[in-house]
């Protein structure tokens, strides 16, 4: 049990140690409003008070005033759970920004979703990189003519979640030693920009090498990377 005052103006309600009513004959002002009010006019008994940081001061000796404890009207409970409930979403919010590039490529579905949650926050959503988990299948080089190639293969993504397709970079050799090298972005590569999880994408290229290098042309070697 506390003895409590409440401010008859502004209805704050303030703990009350006994001594506090012989200070300044029992003149308080309000820690809040500043109103003075007569404390002994003002007493309630109240069970299990909760205590936040504020005070009343006695009017005539401030220098003698005594920290007091405010509790919570109905006012300040209602501003308690909508200032929590606003600071969820925020985390929330936060959370799913933090980790929306593995939420968009696990989900896909999310991912237009995702896009206009960053907007206003000038943020992106790319798919994820993960060159562990991607993985060539096949692959094969054919001369159709004196300067004339194709490059095919098969690209897995491994993984459980939709990944960014990845780049390749091809080298020719002669006598196994590299005599040309090209570097193909995933966006020239004729396969989506990414790669649907545990699935199969085939590709080809054609190209065209220098007559003066063609023909010493026998083998390759492909590898697949992020730049
Ligand atoms: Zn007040």
């Amino acid at each position: 049990m506390a003895i409590v005052t409440l401010c008859p103006q502004c209805q704050t309600g303030f703990t009350v140690q006994p001594e506090h009513l012989s200070l300044a004959d029992g003149w308080v002002r309000c820690g809040l409003c500043t109103h003075v009010f007569a404390v002994d006019k003002h007493l309630y008994e109240m069970d299990d008070p909760k205590p936040v940081q504020e005070f009343i001061q006695p009017l005539s000796r401030p220098e003698q005033a005594r920290a007091l404890e405010v509790l919570p009207g109905k006012n300040d409970e209602w501003f308690s759970y909508t200032a929590l409930a606003a600071m969820s979403l925020v985390l929330c919010i936060q959370l799913v920004l933090f980790q929306r590039h593995w939420l968009a490529s696990r989900v896909p579905e999310l991912a237009p979703a995702l896009v206009g949650l960053c907007q206003p926050f000038s943020c992106d959503v790319y798919v994820l990189l993960d060159p562990e988990q991607v993985s060539m299948e096949s692959s094969s080089f054919k001369r159709l003519a004196d300067k004339d190639f194709v490059f095919e293969a098969v690209v897995r993504n491994l993984g459980d979640a939709e990944l960014a397709t990845p780049a390749l970079e091809l080298s020719l050799t002669s006598q196994g030693q590299v005599s040309l090298r090209k570097v193909i972005p995933a966006t020239e590569l004729g396969l989506p920009l990414a790669l649907q999880a545990r699935r199969t994408h085939s590709f080809s290229m054609h190209f065209n090498v220098e007559p003066a290098m063609s023909a010493d042309i026998d083998g390759f070697k492909a590898l697949l990377f992020y730049p």
